[in-house]
């Protein structure tokens, strides 16, 4: 992952703890009341379909990437269906 030195990130998110915005995963109840594992994601150049609302998350646009951290075949298979949310949409998921 790269870090833009251009940017001045944090200008263009929402106000959240900084903690959360150093890519470090944390533990959240998710949908469903299921426990999952959830990473902050930044500057990626992909784009993933979020499936919140099922809309495009544009390349650079700071969203999280979740999984079940109770998934009927282990944490792998969990981490293989990882998901990627705008920050909204897990919000308002979970
Ligand atoms: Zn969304």
């Amino acid at each position: 992952m790269r870090r833009s030195s251009k940017r001045p990130w944090g200008a263009e998110h929402r106000p959240l703890d900084p903690q959360r915005l150093r890519g470090m995963a944390r533990t959240e109840e998710g949908p469903g009341g299921v426990s999952f594992t959830v990473r902050q994601v930044r500057n990626d150049a992909r784009s993933y379909t979020c499936p919140g609302c099922n809309h495009a998350i544009a390349p650079g646009v700071a969203h999280v990437v979740a999984w079940s951290n109770e998934h009927l075949f282990g944490a792998e298979a969990a981490l293989a269906e990882r998901r990627h949310w705008h920050l909204a949409c897990w919000r308002r998921a979970t």
